[in-house]
């Protein structure tokens, strides 16, 4: 498949069109942004490190009945996905307590929550991706009811087998953030999965080994990225 135009560029991915037009190719970047991106900078080989991440887990995710965007790894930067229409709304599924839920409910880091948490974010940069519920989802129109159901299941049972993979691999899933979007119909899974979109505790020890070793300048950033890698590979 040939890659032609690039028709996005993120924070940390550029997107590609192909000569086919229901498949593009999610090029990843070594930029790393935090805070509304008030905060920049780089981490090294993090692009290739994350689209081995994303590729294996996208994987498993199919192989578990999970209907993802992800194609194939192309090279060590590339992955070919399915062309998706993105819904604007980002899921976050919490397991313990950390970053942005801490904030908002003043409740200290670590707890492990009872049953896992779900909150759904409008995705818009302007708006700095507030808070909302199913009613806002409705009211601009974002999704429908039926799709967000669809997205709600995926969700809970994507945490579920992440869970138990990363658990088997010393690893504890803290939150996450997905992004779905229709294709031909259906809604599949989009993005990526990676440190930068979960936060990954070791297991034993509770050392963070993703991105909040750049956004609170804890420093060997490139490592706990490789480590993560070195897990889900063993
Ligand atoms: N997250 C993300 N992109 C965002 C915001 C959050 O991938 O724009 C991920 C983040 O890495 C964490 C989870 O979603 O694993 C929950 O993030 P939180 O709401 O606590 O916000 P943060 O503390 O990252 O600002």
């Amino acid at each position: 498949m040939k890659k032609t135009k690039k028709f996005y560029e993120g924070k940390a991915k550029i997107m590609y069109e192909t000569d086919k037009p229901d498949f593009v190719i999610q090029e990843f970047k070594d930029d790393a942004t935090a805070f509304d991106a008030t905060k920049r900078g780089t981490i090294k080989e993090k692009s290739v490190i994350n689209n081995e991440i994303s590729s294996a887990l996208f994987q498993l995710l199919e192989s578990k009945g999970i209907p993802t965007h992800f194609v194939k790894k192309l090279s060590d930067r590339e992955m070919l996905v399915k062309r998706l229409d993105i819904i604007l709304v980002e899921v976050t599924i919490r397991n313990i307590s950390a970053g942005g839920l801490s904030k908002l409910l003043s409740i200290e880091e670590g707890i492990v929550l009872k049953s896992p948490l779900l909150e759904y974010h409008y995705k818009k940069d302007e708006l700095h991706d507030p808070l909302i519920n199913d009613y806002h989802i409705e009211m601009l129109g974002l999704a429908t009811s039926k799709e967000m159901k669809k997205i709600r299941d995926y969700s809970f049972s994507i945490n579920e087998i992440l869970k138990d993979f990363f658990g088997k691999v010393g690893l504890k899933l803290v939150d996450f953030k997905l992004e779905f979007g229709r294709h031909k119909g259906k809604i599949l899974l989009g993005d990526e999965i990676s440190p930068d979109t979960c936060r990954l505790w070791d297991k034993k020890t509770n050392e963070k080994l993703d991105k909040d070793r750049f956004r609170r300048d804890l420093g060997r950033i490139e490592e706990a990225y490789q480590e993560v890698l070195k897990r889900i590979k063993s």
